[in-house]
């Protein structure tokens, strides 16, 4: 379009044309280097609704065909919600174009063809949103329990003791594994162990607070991250626990117990020291007979 005007000697669309050239390669350059863009998308979005009325008022029903594909791009550059608010606009303002230059008829089916295109968008972001977020839990849990896996794990403590994260306000780690399972599966096939395992999890997120997450981090071994919580609390918490599980009756008929070693976060400390101290404690647990929790002193 910028050389056509220029062909037409067309200056003031020439130079209506030749910022906006500039403008996108600017923002596709920013965009390219990880920036924000120089001017916001939702400036262009206003500048873009902005052009197709006035081209619907000049051109006439030409104008109407650059409405279609404006409202597509707000969806693609915006976030949802603002992207609605500049359709909206758009909507209302190229119908109101239309009624001034095409007359009612044609305005009403301008309105309810767009109309129906938005619609569609939201539709299919919709669709997408929803298989995204079924992918992304998929990735994140284990299949089994349903459990969190050891991935998310990883990338939650990552995430949570990155500068600014939340961990600063104190968190704890206990490391749960289940006793003798081994024997478990022996006597009873892997099946019943299965089950047992499944048990364990939904009985630990009876327990839990809706704050602490439970993650599956190999067999028969679960990490439960107690967000905010002393040192003193979180024992007493994997007491409870331990004890609960006891009397769970994992398996009918027979006591399955776990043991426990619980681990505050220190200071300055890595997320695999912070997981190292809770595995040590459990190990003293074990060493120390089982069916029972151990506290980390290193801290
Ligand atoms: P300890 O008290 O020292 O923890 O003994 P243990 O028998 O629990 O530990 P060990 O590491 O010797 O055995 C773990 C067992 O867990 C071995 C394996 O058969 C079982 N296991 C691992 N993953 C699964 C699983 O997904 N399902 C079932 N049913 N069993 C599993
Ligand atoms: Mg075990
Ligand atoms: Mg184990």
């Amino acid at each position: 379009f910028t050389l056509l005007h220029l062909i037409n000697a067309d200056l003031l669309m020439l130079g209506v044309n030749a910022v906006l050239v500039v403008v996108m390669l600017g923002n596709a350059w920013a965009l390219r280097r990880g920036r924000a863009p120089f001017v916001p998308f939702w400036t262009l979005g206003l500048v873009m609704a902005g052009g197709v009325c006035t081209s619907v008022v000049w051109q006439g029903v030409y104008g109407v065909f650059w409405a279609f594909p404006a409202l597509f791009m707000l969806y693609f550059v915006l976030p949802r919600r603002l992207a609605t608010v500049l359709a909206l606009c758009q909507l209302l303002a190229t119908t109101a174009a239309c009624v001034v230059s095409l007359g009612l008829p044609t305005a009403s089916r301008v309105f309810m063809s767009l109309g129906f295109v938005m619609v569609m968008i939201n539709v299919v972001l919709n669709v997408i949103g929803e298989l995204q977020q079924a992918l992304v839990n998929q990735a994140i849990t284990d299949p089994l329990t349903g459990a969190y896996n050891r991935r998310h794990l990883q990338a939650h403590l990552a995430q949570r003791m990155a500068p600014g994260g939340a961990a600063a306000g104190g968190d704890v780690l206990l490391a749960i594994d289940i006793d003798y399972f081994k024997q478990v599966n022996d006597r009873h096939g892997h099946a019943v162990g299965d089950e047992v395992l499944c048990r364990l999890v939904a009985a630990i997120c009876a327990r839990k607070r809706g704050s602490d997450l439970l993650f599956r981090t190999g067999g028969e071994e679960f990490v439960l991250l107690l967000p905010r919580t002393s040192l003193v609390a979180a024992t007493t918490v994997a007491e409870e626990l331990r004890q609960r599980l006891a009397e769970a009756e994992l398996l009918p008929g027979e006591t399955v117990t776990v043991s426990i070693g619980v681990a505050a976060l220190f200071a300055g400390q890595t997320s695999d020291a912070w997981l190292r101290a809770a595995d040590q404690a459990l190990y003293e647990a074990k060493r120390a007979g089982r069916n029972r929790v151990t506290v980390d002193q290193t801290g």
